[in-house]
């Protein structure tokens, strides 16, 4: 109860429930896709409630929002924190939102304590890629890596350009990635960068610990995979004359787990996410299959070798059944290394408030990638029940969110008051 009343529990979760009435549905999970109508409410909603409390808002050319509640000392580089608040269809409560949540909270909080740093949050623009199959694009407009002109490319079901979604947001598409080159510069002139998000995965639960200090972000190798065979009818084709493209697939399939299974110690994880047969029909023999290879690890040398031997594999058996097998690189990403003195000011920051942590490294994709172009950055994990996320079952304990009140708060306070 003490800890719910020095934290003022009830203010936070009535900010909680306000946010996540845009975009919630019939059955309690969130709908609020990057850029919908109810993303972009959420953002007014807090730009507004930032303006009343006193804090600076601003929105930056790919409609990110920054909220800075200013320290005593300008001489002082500020530190920043952030996360998104757009989710994927019929997503979670949690999955940005904490971050973002938790973060605002604390630099209420920290206001008691007469901060010399300044602090701003960042609520990044369209973090999921499930509207516009693109994600991470916030910060990575403000990392300088997104070309305006190429956002006319990504469109929704409904032929919605990102451009055009963007620019309706209140962003500038068309002058990037120039247009962010004086929040870049500040940003590199910044103390660090620090993310909370939820673990999306069963780690952290399982091992009864409060915070996860993420070391490197896991990158993706993914390859598009065509199998071709030949198309025949399923009575009058004898098993032998076969060039069965789906079972040719289903054998490749089980390679990519076998491997990913023989490296897993050393952080590798192979999935195939999908499966389409063109054409396919219950008296066809399939003629051609496609399907996708993600392959993630941290170390970006072990990630291609494992990558070269998947492909290896995927040959030999299109070889030995007489199928040709067709490979499309779709990308081949960098794991990133995370900052050292971030993960230390983390690590210290649980010492001092008593709560568990560990050292991990993320398997998912975060902003925080693309803010460690820019400057000292880093994430860390509070655990969500049973690990579930991208699902509208996807929750935290009130611990969970006291833990991360409490850590965010200590931390802002160690940087921005003893300084
Ligand atoms: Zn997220």
């Amino acid at each position: 109860v003490n800890r719910k009343e020095n934290y003022y529990w009830d203010m936070y979760q009535q900010i909680y429930e306000d946010i996540n009435s845009f975009g919630r549905n019939e059955n309690g999970g969130m709908d609020r896709l990057a850029f919908s109508e109810e993303d972009n409410k959420a953002h007014d909603y807090l730009a507004r409630l930032a303006t009343e409390v006193g804090f600076l808002v601003k929105q930056d050319g790919a409609a990110n929002l920054w909220i800075t509640a200013k320290g005593s000392d300008e001489s002082l580089p500020p530190i920043y924190v952030g996360s998104h608040l757009d989710t994927v269809p019929d997503g979670g409560r949690f999955d940005g939102t904490l971050g973002v949540l938790t973060a605002f909270h604390a630099m209420l909080l920290l206001q008691q304590y007469a901060p010399k740093r300044s602090v701003t949050l960042l609520v990044f623009r369209c973090e999921e890629s499930s509207r516009f199959s693109c994600a991470t694009i916030g910060s990575k407009a403000l990392a300088g890596i997104l070309h305006g002109d190429r956002l006319k490319q990504y469109q929704d079901n409904d032929n919605i350009s990102l451009f055009e979604a963007m620019e309706n947001a209140g962003g500038k598409p068309a002058l990037l990635p120039e247009g962010l080159t004086e929040e870049r510069k500040l940003l590199e002139k910044g103390f660090g960068f620090v993310e909370l998000h939820i673990e999306q995965g069963p780690v952290l639960e399982t091992s009864h610990t409060a915070i996860g200090i993420v070391e490197a972000i896991a990158a993706p190798y993914r390859i598009k995979v065509q199998v071709n065979g030949m198309a025949a009818h399923s009575g009058a084709c004898p098993m032998h004359h076969r060039a069965d493209a789906l079972t040719g697939a289903a054998e490749m399939i089980l390679a990519v787990e076998r491997l990913g299974r023989q490296y897993a110690e050393q952080s590798i994880v192979a999935t195939v996410g999908n499966c389409v047969v063109p054409n396919g029909a219950i008296n066809i023999v399939p003629g051609s299959v496609e399907f996708p290879v993600d392959i993630r690890g941290i170390d970006g040398t072990l990630l291609k070798q494992v990558a070269g031997e998947i492909i290896q594999q995927l040959k030999e058996i299109g070889e030995k059944r007489g199928l040709t097998v067709q490979l499309q690189l779709l990308s081949a990403e960098e794991p990133v290394k995370l900052s050292s003195k971030i993960a230390d000011l983390m690590e210290q920051t649980c010492r001092e408030i008593g709560v568990s942590s560990v050292r991990m490294n993320s398997g998912a994709g975060q902003d925080t990638m693309y803010m460690a172009q820019i400057l000292d950055a880093g994430i860390c994990f509070v655990p969500c029940i049973k690990g579930i996320s991208h699902n509208r079952l996807e929750n935290v304990t009130e611990e969970t969110m006291l833990d991360g009140l409490e850590f965010m708060t200590e931390l802002l306070r160690r940087s921005c008051c003893r300084c």
